[in-house]
């Protein structure tokens, strides 16, 4: 907490243990216990200090509903100024990551701000936002791009594959990001097969661009009160594997 402050961070993540997955009750309830411990030390911290970061808590938890729940209520009575949940996307299904948000979300209190550590792919981050998530932090869409491949609202395209040679057409139609105003996905192409490493970084803004802006789709379409729709729309229309691959 202190090297946290020294930092100058807006926010600090409690300290906390990520469980492996996959693990049984019994250690990520015994994990749990020191989670929560630490989370009250880095509360005690940060009472009656003036220039401090805001403090969240950690759901952790695993698997396991009752220890989702607990691990939720616990840190509500501590107060943080907002809320992760974590221990999501280590290596379980689909599947299993949803219902850890879902077990843990509906006992967090609604004003505060909630974030889901280290997601996603676009629609599971639509559909989190569904369940009650409000922020998100993820390596992908930079990790993806400097493999060439970029997001759009259809899924992924692998621009290293060679139909993409004589296209001369943006990454995506629409777009107003840099790379898709000033360059086609031939040239992309062309820089990324040649290993120059602009073309990495235009991928790269363009991914980060693709993520902030259907961000504030979704925050347009939950205040016009057309967000079931939109997720529908889009969680259809995005393809696991896109055009390009
Ligand atoms: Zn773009």
């Amino acid at each position: 907490m202190d090297i946290q402050a020294t930092l100058g961070s807006d926010i600090a993540m409690a300290f906390d243990e990520c469980p492996p997955h996959p693990c049984g009750y019994d250690y990520a309830a015994k994990s749990l216990a020191l989670t929560l411990r630490w989370a009250e030390r880095c509360r005690r911290w940060t009472q009656g200090r003036e220039h401090r970061p805001a403090l969240f808590g950690i759901v952790q938890g695993s698997v396991f509903e009752p220890l989702r729940r607990e691990a939720a209520e616990a840190l509500a009575r501590m107060d943080f100024e907002g809320y992760a949940i974590g221990g999501v996307s280590v290596g379980e299904t689909e599947a299993e990551m949803m219902q850890a948000i879902e077990w843990s979300e509906p006992f967090l209190p609604p004003q505060k701000p909630r974030y889901a550590m280290g997601l996603g792919m676009p629609p599971q981050m639509i559909e989190l936002v569904a369940r009650g998530i409000d922020m998100f932090d993820c390596v992908l869409p930079t990790r993806i791009a400097r493999n060439g491949t970029a997001f759009t609202a259809a899924g992924t395209l692998n621009l290293k594959n060679a139909p993409f040679a004589s296209e001369k057409g943006p990454i995506e139609e629409g777009c107003d990001c840099y790379a898709c105003t000033e360059f086609s996905r031939g040239y992309l192409r062309h820089l990324i097969k040649s290993e120059e490493i602009l073309g990495l970084r235009l991928v790269t803004l363009h991914n980060l661009h693709f993520y902030i802006r259907l961000m504030e789709r979704a925050r347009c379409e939950i205040e016009a009160g057309t967000f079931e729709n939109f997720r529908r729309r889009f969680v259809a229309g995005y393809k696991p594997h896109g055009e390009g691959e």
